[in-house]
């Protein structure tokens, strides 16, 4: 627009400056030309004078009369060549006319022709003759005297029209025949009837015609005399009909060096461009007179300024406009980055959690306007910790992206995959018609996080445990249904985790009974309502009881004794489970105590240990060393029973601590061992004082010839590293056989005795032995040798 208005601009004003100019011009030209009209009618007002001079003279105008007369007309005016005198004479009167003029002094007069070469020659007789007579003529008037005007076409014609019209006629412009070569001009001739007689009609004149008078013009001179003071920068170009074929002008005159311009133009280079024109009425002809802004060249227009600063100030706008798009363009680009860094989780590139609730918003909205089903699968990976910890966290985040593209491979386009941060991902599954739809797409993910990965040459394997929330329109919105994929995921992490769960009513149960049990823990302490019962752990050949575990009961005041399975789990989570383990070990240390001090004291007391326990060092440490010195018990009595999973925490941290506890000198008891992980580096890492094999392991024993060679390679790899092995939950006496075969000396378990009260355990004590059915055997036999 800015370029369209700006040429506009130009050309409206450009076209407003070249009419002013064309308007100033011709204005200026006309001036000039009608200075040279004045000019040139001044001129021929000589002739029309002398005529005056021959009409009103009754007897005749003698030569003396017409060169007195001249000579008052004359001096000064260099562009007449002369005035004349040319009188008709008839066939019939040549003679006396020649004679005559010989007479007045005229030697060798003779009417005169001109030749085709330009020479002079006597005239051959004719009818009428019109020779020049009196002339003023300068030096050549000798040739010019008797010249018969009559003979060519170029002057008969002016005659003959000044003698039927009666006015001033002119002559086209020629080589003068009295001048030099360059001298141009013309005459004009004006026409003398005999006095009283008629001269109205055209046939009265040529009757009566007596002669003419004429004035000879050199044409240049002319028009240099007229303009010459003219500062009109005008170049006025002259010319004449006829003379000029060739388009050039007869005379060229430029008013600013009062010279001619150095190319005269044609006619036609003229009339293109700013130029006027016009007529000069050169006596009874036209002449045409074209006139051009001086130089050639138009005046000089400012419009290009108006142009240019248009051009520049819409190239300013235009740099302006553009640069603030770009800008703008930048900002939104920028704004939609940052919108989309919003709703994205970076490592994966995959949703983030405030964009998967709001998607999940929206399905819920669309739900309720009875839209297909969804079910949303939240998605935990089992001990992801271990993985960053054990390989670092570079190797932990390639974990995750592979986590994610391999999740992207598994649902359907319209399904959204978000990760919630950590190690938790979720799934928006759309179109979850029903429970076996849900079903298989849970399965799927489940076995293929269960492929082996490959991260950066290593291999890494890894599961997943999934909790699984459907759409229903009695849920009250997707913060429910979060809830309640979180609930169902706990059960599967709770049913051992490489699995998935669906919420149930169930469930919410649960979960409310665990939130009264958790609610309940923290003020179980204060009231007073745990206790210890303690389990013997014997020698297995002789029945003698070597040690007790110490377990911890609830005496919940509705619920009557509650087990450890029950709520330890619920403790830490909440956190209270290391009050309550504070408690445990400090009241282990003083029933020692007492056994000590009645003297039926075992070898040791084992005290459990949780791994949140374990992770809130230093006060782990203060705490035992606290009880120990508060009950004055030697360290080495008690043993401290951690499970492979803290073992398995492997951290800097841990080493330091369990160091610490040993140099305390308590022992420390690998608790479970076998149900764990099959990593057994820790054992080398972390010498313990016992290992306890699993009761799971040995609960197939008997059945499952597996079973049986993990527990004997377990016995013999205790044996090796040189830690003392204790079975656990030995439940038959075929177990008892086996593991004395299979080198394990020490056994705990229902064979023996359950976990008793302090009191039922101190009777135990006092009695010393457990018998069993085989060791009373053994015992009677031995009493017998
Ligand atoms: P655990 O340390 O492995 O304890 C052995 C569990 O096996 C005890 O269950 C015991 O009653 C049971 N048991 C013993 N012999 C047999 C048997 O022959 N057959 C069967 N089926 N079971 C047998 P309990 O007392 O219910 O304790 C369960 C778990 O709770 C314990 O497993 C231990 O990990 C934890 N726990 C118990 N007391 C405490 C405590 O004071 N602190 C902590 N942190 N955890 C404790
Ligand atoms: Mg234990
Ligand atoms: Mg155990």
């Amino acid at each position: 627009m800015g370029t369209t208005l700006s040429f506009a601009a130009w050309m409206i004003v450009s076209r407003w400056e070249d009419r002013v100019a064309e308007l100033e011009f011709s204005l200026r030209a006309n001036n000039v030309a009608s200075a040279l009209q004045t000019g040139l009618n001044g001129y021929f007002d000589n002739v029309v004078a002398l005529r005056a001079l021959f009409e009103s003279s009754a007897q005749g105008v003698s030569r003396s009369d017409f060169a007195i007369f001249a000579d008052q007309l004359l001096p000064g005016q260099t562009a007449i060549l002369g005035v004349s005198w040319i009188p008709r004479v008839m066939r019939d009167e040549r003679a006396a006319h020649e004679s005559a003029a010989v007479g007045e002094g005229l030697v060798g007069y003779h009417v005169k022709t001109v030749t085709a070469e330009g020479g002079m020659v006597v005239s051959p007789q004719q009818d009428e003759y019109f020779p020049v007579y009196y002339t003023t003529e300068g030096r050549s008037a000798n040739q010019v005297y008797g010249l018969n005007l009559g003979d060519t076409e170029i002057r008969k014609q002016p005659l003959e029209r000044a003698r039927d019209g009666n006015l001033l006629a002119a002559s086209e412009n020629f080589v003068l025949q009295s001048g030099t070569a360059d001298r141009r001009g013309f005459f004009v001739v004006l026409p003398v009837y005999r006095r009283g007689l008629p001269h109205e009609a055209v046939d009265d004149r040529r009757r009566n015609l007596l002669g003419f008078v004429q004035g000879v013009f050199q044409s240049d001179a002319m028009v240099e005399t007229i303009l010459g003071g003219f500062k009109s920068r005008v170049d006025l170009y002259i010319f004449a009909p006829g003379t000029n074929p060739s388009g050039l002008p007869i005379h060229v005159f430029s008013s600013k060096l009062r010279q001619t311009p150095s190319e005269p133009k044609p006619q036609a280079a003229l009339n293109t461009g700013l130029h006027w024109s016009g007529e000069l009425k050169v006596a009874d002809i036209q002449w045409k007179l074209i006139a051009v802004p001086f130089g050639g060249a138009g005046t000089a227009s400012d419009a290009w300024l108006l142009l240019i600063v248009g051009l520049l100030l819409t190239g300013m706008v235009g740099i302006f406009m553009w640069r603030s798009r770009r800008y703008a363009l930048y900002l939104s680009r920028a704004n939609r980055k940052i919108s989309e860094l919003a709703r994205t989780d970076t490592l994966t590139t995959l949703a983030n959690r405030r964009e998967f609730l709001d998607q999940l918003a929206a399905s819920f909205a669309a739900g309720n306007r009875a839209a297909s089903p969804f079910a949303v699968l939240y998605c935990d990976l089992d001990h992801f910790k271990d993985v960053n910890d054990t390989l670092g966290h570079p190797l932990g985040d390639a974990l995750l992206r592979q986590v994610a593209e391999r999740l992207k491979k598994t649902v359907r386009d319209n399904d959204l995959i978000a990760r919630f941060g950590g190690d938790e991902f979720a799934v928006l599954q759309t179109d979850a018609v029903d429970v076996a739809t849900i079903n298989t797409l849970a399965r799927k993910i489940i076995e293929m996080l269960a492929t082996p990965f490959s991260i950066e040459g290593s291999e890494v394997q890894i599961t997943a445990s999934m909790g699984i929330s459907l759409y229903s329109a009695q849920l009250s919105g997707p913060d429910a249904m979060m809830i309640q994929a979180d609930l169902a995921l706990y059960r599967a992490k709770a049913d051992g985790r490489n699995c998935f769960r669906f919420h149930s009513s169930d469930l919410d149960l649960e979960v409310r009974e665990r939130v009264t049990i958790a609610d309940e823990l923290r003020i179980a302490l204060d009231r007073s309502e745990f206790e210890l019962h303690y389990q013997p752990q014997v020698e297995l050949a002789s029945g003698r009881i070597v040690g007790l575990e110490a377990l911890i009961r609830w005496k919940h005041p509705k619920r009557g004794l509650v087990m450890p399975s029950k709520f330890i789990a619920i403790a830490e989570r909440s956190g209270a489970i290391v009050p309550i383990g504070r408690w445990a070990f400090d009241q282990a240390c003083r029933q020692l105590k007492l056994w000590l001090d009645e003297g039926i004291a075992p070898e040791t007391v084992a005290v459990n240990c949780s791994a949140v326990q374990f992770r809130g060092q230093p006060d782990l440490e203060r705490d035992i060393a606290d009880s120990l010195a508060n009950s004055g018990i030697a360290s080495d009595r008690m043993e401290i029973e951690l499970t492979e999973s803290v073992l398995m925490e492997v951290t800097q941290q841990h080493r330091d601590t369990l160091k610490r506890l040993r140099h305390l000198g308590a022992r420390i008891a690998i608790d479970d061992f076998g149900t764990g992980y099959s990593s057994l580096s820790y054992l080398a890492n972390y010498p313990a004082n016992r290992l306890k094999i699993a009761q799971e392991l040995m609960a197939g024993v008997d059945s499952d010839p597996r079973n049986a060679a993990v527990v004997r390679a377990a016995i013999q790899l205790a044996r090796e590293l040189g830690i003392e092995i204790i079975a656990e939950g030995v439940e038959t006496q075929a177990q008892v056989n086996f593991l004395i075969s299979a080198g394990c000396t020490l056994g705990q378990g229902y064979l023996f005795s359950r976990p008793v009260t302090a009191k039922r355990a101190g009777r135990l004590l006092r009695r010393g032995t457990i018998e069993t059915a085989a060791s009373q055997k053994r015992n009677e036999h031995l009493a017998a040798a």
